[in-house]
């Protein structure tokens, strides 16, 4: 089955407002023609305003980092899925891996968090992958699994068409290492397996399932010649405008 693919961008806590601004406008002079592949940049939450003064209504989607799963109220520092709609972004990232190691985001804060976001109109890119440790002693196929699962308690099945997966190996996060095509697709065959039988198959060939970890112009293509990867979930190559497009043009 043909799905789009996606190539997204994770600028994580860097970049000033006016660097965001600047990067933001690079790309959409870059991108906009583009009509065959999703865009999303997440940048954190103060730049969101500044990218989507650029890419507002563009071929470029923007999403918040992390939301929280309350509507609204005292919770100090946190930001709300109506609060990410109001400044501009269409999509959240959920449970990346470090929002849970750092953040102690447990399995039922990211189901919530995930409930919220897809209630509230948020499109959802949820992150799951393993650590090293788990890598090394073989259970990297548990631990995907267990977080899909736990994920998607009681997520309604309406919101499906609202929801990517981007699997994410720890040890492959920011350290110049990443997964095979091959290794990365054994996993994304497993999630795609998982998602089979939990969702049913129409929802299964239907989700797109990113590869994210050290992601760089030279090692996309053998990526996403993959059939079960769906695109890609950047981080340091994100952040200078030439590797970025360069990744969103990654088959041209
Ligand atoms: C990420 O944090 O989502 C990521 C994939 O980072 P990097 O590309 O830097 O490994």
């Amino acid at each position: 089955m043909k799905r789009v693919p996606v190539i997204a961008a994770n600028w994580k806590m860097n970049l000033s407002i006016k660097e965001a601004e600047n990067l933001a406008k690079e790309l959409w002079e870059n991108a906009k023609d583009i009509d065959d592949r999703e865009i999303i940049v997440f940048p954190s939450f103060l730049q969101i305003p500044a990218a989507a003064g650029i890419l507002k209504n563009t071929n470029i989607g923007i999403g918040g980092q992390n939301l929280y799963f309350e509507e609204n109220g005292a919770f100090t520092g946190e930001i709300s899925a109506f609060q990410l709609k109001d400044a501009g972004c269409t999509h959240v990232l959920i449970g990346h891996s470090e929002r849970r190691h750092y953040f102690k985001e447990d399995y039922e804060t990211v189901n919530k968090k995930i409930k919220r976001a897809l209630s509230s109109d948020l499109k959802v890119m949820l992150c799951v992958g393993e650590s090293l440790e788990e890598h090394e002693n073989g259970l990297t196929e548990m631990v995907v699994v267990d977080e899909l699962e736990s994920a998607f308690k009681n997520v309604n099945m309406n919101y499906l068409e609202n929801m990517y997966i981007a699997y994410e190996p720890i040890w492959a996060i920011g350290t110049g290492k990443t997964a095979t095509p091959k290794d990365a697709s054994h996993v994304h065959n497993i999630i795609r397996k998982t998602l089979n039988r939990i969702f049913g198959q129409k929802a299964a060939l239907e989700m797109r399932i990113l590869y994210g970890g050290s992601v760089k112009p030279d090692n996309i293509v053998s990526l996403m010649k993959q059939d079960d990867i769906d695109g890609a979930l950047v981080g340091g190559a994100s952040l200078e405008a030439k590797s970025f497009i360069s990744l969103i043009h990654f088959d041209k």
